[in-house]
This record gives structure tokens, sequence and C-alpha cells, in this order.
């Protein structure tokens, strides 16, 4: 009988529009903890999931106290994310980009390890750690394009968009914050048309993220497969076809060697 890797191999060797969804079980190999797995930050430490729900009222309501908070705080609930680096999986996802299956990839990692393993086409639907956003035109910054440190004695946080005269914050996305509206409507397009969509490391319960393996099944073109530890939601209520289940470290770079064996 066909192994599921072999299916799923199959599958993105025919496929003609395929995409990839990523989350936090990506990261774990690169030492990065996830959320809701069995060592996540808020399996371990509910009262930190509790604080995070009220980050994006709390910047609404005063975006400079937020900004002092913030640059005030030594470290993250996911530590020092510079030092990280993509793992095997990160490297086979950009491997299947290069050889023309994979078409766009949409992320929620904040960790920027797609991008550092060379993934061109990517939506970071959550933002990323090392740029700021500015909420009224989506204009992207890098981090060290503004001195905030010297906005911050100086008095003058938050910082100012110069495109536009917006209120800058971090790219990363609160909870209750809306997606950004270029990357909220870009992966709906992307899930829309896909035929294929490989969904890798993610629980698949925070929304409207989630919504897009159900956009694509309702459209019913696409095969959707997803590589997890675990099964979740998409498995239980039939949107994916099949599950591998597994470490996206390993399954994902076994992937990628059947697809060139069937490709030979
Ligand atoms: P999640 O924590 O809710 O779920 C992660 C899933 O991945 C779990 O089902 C877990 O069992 C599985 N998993 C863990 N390690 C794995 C591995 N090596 N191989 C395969 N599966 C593995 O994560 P989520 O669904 O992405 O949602 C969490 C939210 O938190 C996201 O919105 C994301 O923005 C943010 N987040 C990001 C990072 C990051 O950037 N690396 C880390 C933690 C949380």
């Amino acid at each position: 009988m066909e192994s599921l890797i072999t299916k799923a191999a199959r599958h993105l060797a025919e496929s003609s529009y395929a995409i990839a969804l990523t989350g936090a079980g990506m990261s774990t190999e690169s030492g990065i903890p996830d959320f809701r797995g069995p060592q996540g930050v808020w399996t371990k430490n509910p009262e930190a999931e509790r604080r995070a729900y009220l980050g994006w009222q709390r910047f609404q309501a005063d975006p400079k106290g937020w900004w002092e908070e913030r640059l005030a705080a030594s470290t993250s609930a996911l530590g020092n994310l510079v030092e990280r680096q993509p793992n095997a999986g990160h490297y086979a996802l950009a491997e299947l980009e290069k050889m023309g299956i994979i078409k766009c990839l949409v992320t929620q990692n904040v960790d920027g390890l797609h991008e550092k393993a060379g993934q061109q086409h990517l939506m970071e639907y959550h933002g990323s750690f090392a740029k700021l956003r500015c909420i009224e035109c989506n204009a992207r910054f890098r981090r060290d394009a503004f001195d905030l440190q010297d906005l911050l004695q100086k008095g003058q946080l938050p910082p100012i968009c110069p495109s536009c005269g917006g209120i800058i914050k971090s790219d990363g996305v609160g909870f209750g914050e809306p997606i950004p509206s270029d990357v909220a409507q870009g992966s709906l397009e992307e899930a829309w048309k896909c035929d294929m969509m490989l969904i890798c490391g993610t629980s698949a319960v925070v929304y409207p993220f989630a919504n897009l393996p159900r956009v694509a099944r309702q459209r019913g073109i696409a095969t959707i497969v997803e590589v997890n530890a675990e099964p979740t939601p998409l498995t239980h209520e039939g949107i994916s076809d099949f599950i591998i289940q597994g470490k996206t470290g390993e399954v994902l770079p076994a992937i990628v060697e059947e697809v060139k064996r069937l490709r030979q």
C-alpha cells in the first residue's frame, strides 16, 4: 500500500498550484516553543495567554504606554528569536518552492525562519518580530529603521509612519487585532485558487487563519494534507484529506526526497 508520505509527494508532484500553511510546530525543532503543544508556552502558563489577549486593547487605548512597556520588558515568551535558525522542515518547504511546486507559503509564525531558509513567496499572516508596521497604511519597516531607545528617551513614542503619518506598532498581530488587509486578502485568494494545500505544525484553532483550509475545502478543488504531531480540528472535521502524524523536521524532508524520486 502507498505510504502517506508517498501519497503526499504524489499530490504535490501532480499539483499545478500548491501552497503551504504553517504554524508554531514548524519551529519547535529550532528551539522555539509553540503555544498549545504539550510543552507550549500557554499549556504551561495559562496566565500568559490571558495577558496576551489584552495586548491589542492596551495598544489602542495608549500606544505610547504600550511602547514604553514593550521596550522595558527584557524577555519575550518565545526567547531570543534573533539567534534561532531554520530546521530541516523550513529548508524542505523552501526546496519545494525552488522546484516550482509550492507557489506561496502563508505562515502564522513571527520568527522569520521561513525567510531565513530562503522562502521567496511568503505571507507572514501574524507579522514578524523583526519588523514594525504602520496600522494605517500597512507599510512595513525593519525594526532597526527606527531608533526606538532614542524615541523613548525623547518622549516621542509611538513611532510615526514616514509615509502616511499613521501610528507604528510592532508587526506581530495581537489577539483581537485585525489581520493586515493586504495579507488577509492575499491569503484568501491563495486558499481559493490552490489545488494542493500542505498544512504544517499548526493546531488550527487560531482564527481567521484556521478559515483558510475551510475556504479551500469549500472551493472543492484542493487536496488538503496536514503534517502535525497530533490530530487537529481539521483532522476531526474531515477538512483535511489526511494527516501525516510526525515531526515537520523529519516528514517534510522525506516528502521532498519522494517528490524527487517520482519526478525521475
Ligand atoms: P500552536 O502552538 O497552537 O500549535 C502547534 C501545533 O504544532 C500543535 O498541534 C503541536 O502538537 C504541533 N507540533 C509541535 N511541534 C511539532 C513538530 N516538530 N512537528 C509537527 N507538529 C508539531 O501553534 P499555531 O497553530 O501556530 O498557533 C499559535 C499562534 O502563536 C500563532 O498565531 C503564531 O503566530 C504564534 N506563535 C508563533 C511562534 C513562532 O513564530 N515560532 C511560536 C509560538 C506561537
